[in-house]
């Protein structure tokens, strides 16, 4: 242990295997996006700090400020090429766009190579699909590949992970990239149900990204942050840009335990941005024939994430839900689904008789009108 004001720490911070690549990661990854919000100077304050404390991931886009997160980085560390795997990504579809994107995130960066190429948030089956057709993006990681300039092919995405389940399943993929926190985990059941147990039947490294939910789940980092690490996944990216927040997310991951089973049950029941609101798709609510509770809450996940439980809150907190609720743009996905469902609520309908079955003590007639009105573009008048 090594002594730093207010405390020790440990330098060699804990790294997990990425699946099969044979690359070991350190437990706190960088992501880049938020480098476009300080200056150069402090850029390479935050990066180097990183490496120095026993960080070894470094992860940035060609979109995040239009290359300038990647010139901060690559001005910053280059010359420190070597102690760090280097992930940037590509939002482009075909090939030859996607190899003029890596071109330039090679010169940004100031290297002759990254570690994991990402094809960038590829959200609907159809846009999957378009990276892996003849002369999508897929094609262009190919060529970079042989000519020495991308090691590992990697997907992005974030809220429900129909585009990323899609490439895992049909692409050897080799590092798989999103959002893993205590609330989406009910908004998007798939992707600790469905995508990482795929992922470690395939070999897949995964990164996980979103710990505190896009700032949603704020008010306990170590708490969240230890949600997120205590998954199989080999490293938790999260965005820095204040030299507060970089000792805060060090301390956190120097200090990291698995939260236990236990601790877990205890997180779903009282954490406050979950409350008497949010479903933990239990299923006690179902009666076995015609509307499923979980099945509208499911969607109204999809919709905003739960968020808005259309009661009055706190003007910062309000402000703050208005912000990150539709941040993954699923509104209209979720409408049309709901159209779809064989039984939808009834709005004249009295359904308290189950909200004695809801161990989160939901008030679900409630909640079925909000949810319904969300999703059919109706009003809800409280
Ligand atoms: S009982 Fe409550 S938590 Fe369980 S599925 Fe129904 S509404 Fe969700």
């Amino acid at each position: 242990m090594t002594a730093v004001p207010g405390g020790d720490y440990n330098p060699d911070m804990q790294r997990r295997a990425l699946g099969r690549t044979g690359l070991e990661l350190s437990l706190l990854g960088f992501g880049g996006f938020h480098l476009v919000e300080v200056t150069r100077g402090e850029a390479s304050w935050l990066l180097n700090t990183y490496l120095d404390r026993g960080g070894n991931y470094i992860e940035t886009a060609a979109q995040y400020g239009d290359g300038i997160s990647e010139r901060k980085i690559g001005e910053a560390v280059s010359h420190r090429r070597s102690e760090f795997v280097l992930a940037t990504k590509t939002g482009k579809r075909t090939r030859a766009e996607a190899l003029a994107s890596l071109e330039r995130s090679l010169a940004n960066l100031r290297t002759d190579h990254v570690d994991l190429f990402f094809m960038h948030e590829p959200q609907t089956v159809a846009e999957a699909r378009a990276i892996l057709a003849p002369g999508g993006a897929m094609e262009a990681f190919a060529e970079a590949k042989r000519a020495g300039k991308a090691r590992f092919v990697a997907v992005s995405g974030h809220g429900r992970p129909a585009g990323i389940l899609h490439s895992v399943q049909n692409h050897p993929y080799d590092v798989l990239m999103t959002g893993f926190n205590y609330l989406d985990r009910f908004n998007y059941p798939q992707l600790e149900g469905e995508l990482l147990p795929l992922c470690q039947a395939k070999g897949v490294g995964v990164l996980g990204m979103k710990a505190l939910g896009d700032g949603y789940l704020h008010r306990d980092p170590a708490t969240a942050i230890r949600y997120t690490l205590s998954l199989p996944i080999a490293s938790l990216v999260i965005g820095i840009n204040s030299r507060e927040y970089l000792e805060q997310d060090l301390r956190i991951v120097e200090r990291f335990r698995p939260l236990a089973g236990k601790e877990k049950e205890r997180l779903y029941r009282t954490a406050p941005e979950l409350g008497d609101y949010v479903c933990r798709l239990c299923g006690k609510c179902r009666n076995g024939a015609g509307l499923d509770p979980q099945e509208v809450f499911l969607l109204e996940g999809l919709f905003d994430r739960q968020m808005d439980s259309q009661r009055v809150v706190q003007p910062a907190a309000y402000a703050l839900q208005e912000r990150l609720k539709h941040w993954f743009d699923q509104t209209a996905w979720a409408r049309e689904e709901y159209g779809r469902l064989a039984a939808r609520v009834d709005p004249q309908r009295d359904y308290t008789a189950l909200n004695r079955l809801c161990p989160y003590g939901i008030n679900i007639d409630r909640k079925l009108k909000v949810a319904h009105a969300k999703l059919t573009a109706g009003e809800y008048l409280a």
